[in-house]
């Protein structure tokens, strides 16, 4: 829920979100129960966001029971469209709520014109196209159908087509479509000789090309103009696993482009500080995917050291009253620290951390999850982050955070 009511705080205008159980292609994250999507519905809406409800996987027989149930309280809860893959659900979908718009998972990879107009036929209203399109196609697909059409521009990417990939079902019997998948693709490989247990011969084409399947993420900011001259419904940024933090970044990032271009099309630019914003946050290293043609060496990311990442969360805003701002710490806080408040509606302001109150008490050292106010040059509003940089002592390590 926090994570929903920051991407709505930092510019999404719309967000999608997955249910507990195996319904969303993200099992394991920490999903939305039936009775928290009606308040998630509830605050998004009183925020003129859309949420959107990913029922994306691929069900078995065994699973189809449950599926009528989910969307009828889908429905009843005000979703604005559910997302789905299989034609299975779809069909469910159109038999159990007629009138919820439903919308083409990436995983379902359509790829052209034809099948996003074969889609249509079948009830779809808006097809998020797979990712192994490049810009011309893109336009071209656009160029043919009025059907609505939204594109990824910024996250995790599979090494596989869209996700469609059996590693994690084959290594940890987890599967992928099923939407427990442990990303096998991610890890460190090496090679063992029978008899000698232990002894961990490297797997390099060259040095250090051990990551042999690890994707850079994508970010399309660097081709941003040429993504909203396409003329999409929707740009998508891959956030269900995502902290606080990244989602406040991205968004923004994303948010202030968008806004930059629709302002002034023919001047817009990528402005150095949004790049330098997004490599602030939890990355594998980018890449421009297959937007600007099929990626070669350069879209795997073989030398992988952990997540990059510059800062992480020190605080969110509870409230604001008489002056003072009550904040809940994230991370150990210590008086003399310089933060940073990121606005949701201006540049990110830095100030240095003192005159903390708890209770009653001054407090020269914050832990995580204590609550305390103070006095800011600033005024935020409740929701909004503060962070700060990684330095010596911190207990998070950098390269291995989200
Ligand atoms: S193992 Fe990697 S490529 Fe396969 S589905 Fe998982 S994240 Fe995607």
């Amino acid at each position: 829920m926090e994570v929903l009511e920051t991407a709505c705080i930092y510019g999404a205008d719309a967000v999608y979100l997955g249910l507990r159980g195996e319904s969303s292609l993200r099992a394991s994250a920490r999903n939305f129960s039936l009775e928290e999507i009606g308040r998630a519905v509830a605050y998004a809406h009183g925020k003129g966001v859309k949420v959107y409800l990913a029922l994306n996987t691929y069900p078995h027989d065994s699973r189809y029971g449950e599926l009528p149930g989910l969307i009828r309280a889908a429905r009843d809860a005000g979703v604005d469209a559910v997302i789905v893959s299989d034609i299975g659900v779809l069909a469910m979908v159109r038999r159990t709520a007629p009138g919820l718009p439903v919308h083409l998972s990436t995983q379902a990879n359509a790829v052209s014109s034809h099948a996003v107009e074969a889609w249509r036929g079948l009830g779809v209203s808006r097809v998020i196209l797979a990712r192994e399109l490049s810009c011309a196609e893109i336009a071209e697909i656009r160029r043919a159908t009025d059907c609505e059409l939204e594109v990824f521009v910024h996250g995790s990417v599979c090494v596989s087509i869209s996700g469609r990939c059996l590693i994690s079902d084959y290594l940890a019997r987890r599967g992928a479509n099923q939407g427990h998948c442990t990303q096998p693709c991610r890890w460190d490989y090496a090679m063992v000789e029978r008899t000698r247990e232990g002894q961990y011969m490297p797997v390099e084409e060259e040095d250090g090309f051990t990551f042999l399947y690890n994707s850079r993420d994508l970010c399309l900011l660097p081709v941003f103009g040429e993504v909203m001259a396409l003329g999409l419904d929707g740009l998508k940024i891959e956030g269900r696993n995502k902290a606080a933090l990244y989602v406040a970044t991205v968004v923004s990032v994303y948010r202030q482009a968008r806004d930059a271009y629709l302002e002034d099309p023919q001047g817009f630019a990528v402005q150095q500080g949004w790049t330098e914003e997004i490599a602030r946050v939890s990355n594998r290293g980018y890449f421009t995917g297959f937007f600007t043609g099929a990626p070669g060496h350069d879209g795997i990311n073989y030398d992988f050291k952990g997540y990059e990442q510059t800062h992480h969360l020190a605080a969110r805003v509870v409230d604001v009253k008489d002056g003072r701002v009550t904040l809940e710490a994230r991370n150990p806080l210590v008086e003399g620290m310089e933060l940073e408040w990121l606005s949701s509606a201006g540049p990110r302001r830095c100030f240095t951390l003192q005159g903390a109150v708890s209770e009653g008490t001054a407090l020269t050292h914050i832990r995580p999850s204590q609550v305390f106010s103070l006095q800011t040059p600033f005024v935020p509003v409740p929701g909004e982050l503060l962070r700060k940089p990684f330095s010596e002592g911190d207990r998070v390590v950098p390269g291995r955070t989200r």
